[in-house]
C-alpha cells in the first residue's frame, strides 16, 4: 500500500475486515469514496455508525431490532403458540419472504459447535428455553441449517424441552443437507415449513 496517504490507507485496512473483501476491493472502493460526492461518502459513514449504535437484540428474540422489544415480539397479528428457531437473521427474512408462518421467532446467531467454541450459552439457548416455558408456546419448530452443527442445536433444544408439553418439530429435508436456510427459495421453504415433523428422541 504504499503511496496512500495515513487516512487512505487506514480506509482501505479497515475495509478488509469485512467477509469478502480483499486488498484490491479495499483500494477500490476508499477511491470510488473519495472521487464521490463527498456528501455520499459522509452518508455511507454515518449510516454505519447509526446502524452500530441503534441495532441490538431484541430482548426477548434476539432478532435485530432498534427498541427493547422487536415488532414481530410486540405485535399483536402473530400468532403466540408458535416459536420458530433459526440460526441467523437472513433465515428469519427467508421465511417470513414466504408469508405462510405467522408465529414468533428465536435468532440464535449460529449453532452449537464444539470446534468453534460456541456452547448453548453464546446463543441464548437459555433464554429461549425460559420463554418457551413462561409464554406457554406450544410447538417450537426448529429451522436450523441441515448440517452436522444444525442437527446438533436441533437435539440439544429437543433435549431441553422433552420434560415438557412442547411439541418440538424439526423443518423437512428438501433443503439440501450442507445447504442454508437464508439461501433457500420460497416454495422449497414453504413445503419444509408444511412437511416439519416432530422431533422423537430416543
Ligand atoms: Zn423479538
Amino acid at each position: 500500500m504504499r503511496g496512500y496517504t495515513p487516512s487512505i490507507k487506514r480506509v482501505i485496512e479497515n475495509l478488509q475486515k469485512l467477509p469478502g473483501i480483499g486488498i484490491k476491493t479495499a483500494e477500490r472502493l476508499a477511491i470510488s469514496m473519495l472521487r464521490k460526492r463527498k456528501r455520499d461518502s459522509l452518508e455511507i459513514a454515518q449510516s454505519i455508525i447509526d446502524m452500530v449504535e441503534r441495532v441490538k437484540y431484541c430482548s426477548l428474540c434476539r432478532n435485530f431490532s432498534e427498541e427493547e422489544i422487536c415488532h414481530i415480539c410486540s405485535s399483536p397479528l402473530r400468532e403466540r403458540k408458535t416459536l420458530c428457531v433459526v440460526e441467523q437473521p437472513e433465515d428469519f427474512f427467508a421465511i417470513e419472504k414466504v408469508g405462510e408462518y405467522r408465529g414468533l421467532y428465536f435468532i440464535l446467531h449460529g449453532s452449537i459447535s464444539p470446534i468453534e467454541g460456541i456452547g448453548a450459552e453464546d446463543l441464548g439457548i437459555d433464554l429461549l428455553v425460559r420463554r418457551v416455558k413462561k409464554e406457554g408456546i406450544e410447538e417450537v419448530i426448529i429451522a436450523t441449517d441441515p448440517d452436522v452443527s444444525g442437527e446438533a442445536t436441533a437435539i440439544y433444544i429437543a433435549r431441553l424441552l422433552q420434560d415438557t408439553d412442547v411439541v418440538v418439530s424439526r423443518i423437512a429435508l428438501g433443503i439440501p443437507a450442507g445447504g442454508h436456510i437464508g439461501y433457500t427459495d420460497e416454495i422449497t421453504m414453504l413445503k419444509a415449513l408444511e412437511g416439519r415433523r416432530r422431533i422423537i428422541l430416543e
